[in-house]
């Protein structure tokens, strides 16, 4: 495989046309076989690296993928694309009513992909069983502190009790290991860790902290505010024995650390360096939003719309030679450390982190 120089070019102007068969490869030669697909664009938190206070439009209900168009398109993936990991996000996936269909009907594909959800946990106590039986494997619940006043200044909601009930449900549930992922404040993020990494040994969940990235509706990520995985990983080394976790790290954006203590590992820790470390040599990643456009990337300034040609007429072979397409065109990398980089207009909630 090409060695993938990380910074530049950002942007790929590829000669040669994508293959018309065989699995999802860029001209760099990533594979991707995991799709992150955007169920919705809403949600019933505004956490402040994310969303607005108020203030962002919606994508017109009319414009949104129906749950059989998307069906229709997961079974291309999976099918035609070589897609075997499948993880629903938004937005808010627990605010779409179909989600559980959606979760069946994605159980009954063939090669049957592994499926895994990201939400911000309100709700899950009350669906968390139902999700497994739809077919759900693995879940990643958001929490970023476990202080519920600072939860509530970062959410800008007071719905610290259901996260964590959700959380509970989840294990209940047996959709382990359930994960936390938390992105931290930059005043009180440190402090947040410790006390995070704390709260998930004690309950058998494994923290995932991520680096925040320049994807929030405000525009007003700024680098030097932000705090890095190495002030991150400093800072929990103070508090806890790590060393680094020996399994091959893969594709996998975290880069996870073994937690001791007197009697031997009592848990992992994993830290994705998306802005400090990028990883995008090893992505195997495509995404779909909620309104059915391709994006090769978080950070992708174009995207494929996939509804304007499900709703013209199209058959499989013209969506699948669109996907790969837009999938060849995949930069080397975000571009987040270029001296041009430009945020991309869809904030996180309408990508699908
Ligand atoms: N609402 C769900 C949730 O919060 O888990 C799913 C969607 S959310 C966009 C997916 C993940 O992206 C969450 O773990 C969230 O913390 C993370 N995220 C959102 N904005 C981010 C940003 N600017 N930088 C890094 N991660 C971000
Ligand atoms: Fe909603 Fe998730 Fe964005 Fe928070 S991170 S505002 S929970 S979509």
């Amino acid at each position: 495989m090409t060695v993938v120089p990380l910074g530049l070019p950002s942007v790929q102007r590829p000669s040669t046309p994508a293959p018309a068969t065989g699995p999802l490869i860029d001209t760099f030669g990533r594979v991707a076989t995991d799709l992150r697909v955007s169920l919705t664009d809403l949600c019933n938190l505004r956490c402040t690296y994310c969303m607005p206070a108020e203030g962002l439009d919606w994508m017109p209900r009319d414009q949104k993928l129906t749950p059989d168009e998307l069906t229709r398109l997961l079974r291309i993936g999976v099918t035609r694309l070589g897609i075997t990991s499948i993880r629903f996000t938004g937005g808010e996936p627990l605010v779409v009513p179909h989600l559980e269909d959606v979760l069946a009907a994605t159980t009954a594909l063939q090669p049957r992909p592994e499926i895994t959800l990201t939400t911000n946990g309100i709700g899950l106590a009350q669906r968390a069983a139902g999700l497994r039986r739809a077919g759900l494997n693995r879940i990643n619940v958001s929490l970023d502190t476990v202080d519920p006043a600072r939860f509530a200044a970062i959410t800008r909601r007071d719905r610290f009790d259901d996260v964590i009930a959700g959380l509970h449900a989840a294990k209940e549930a047996g959709l382990q290991p359930v994960k936390v992922n938390a992105v931290l404040d930059p005043v009180t993020g440190l402090q947040d860790a410790v006390a995070l990494l704390g709260f998930c040994l004690e309950n058998g969940y494994q923290l995932r902290i991520i680096e925040q990235m320049p994807l929030d509706a405000g525009h007003s990520w700024q680098r030097d505010r932000a705090l890095s995985a190495d002030d991150i990983l400093d800072t929990l080394r103070r508090h806890f024995t790590l060393t680094p976790d020996p399994a091959p790290r893969g594709s996998a954006p975290a880069q996870l650390w073994r937690v001791h203590d007197g009697t031997g590992v009592v848990g992992r820790v994993g830290i994705i360096a998306s802005v400090s470390h990028a990883f995008c040599s090893t992505c195997d990643r495509s995404r779909l939003t909620a309104d059915g456009q391709v994006r090769n990337c978080l950070f992708a300034r174009d995207e494929t719309d996939l509804r304007a040609l499900l709703r013209s007429g199209a058959d499989d072979d013209v969506l699948e030679a669109a996907w790969r397409a837009a999938m060849w065109a995949k930069a080397a990398g975000h571009g987040i450390n270029d001296p041009d980089f430009v945020q991309p207009d869809r904030p996180m909630s309408a990508i699908g982190g």
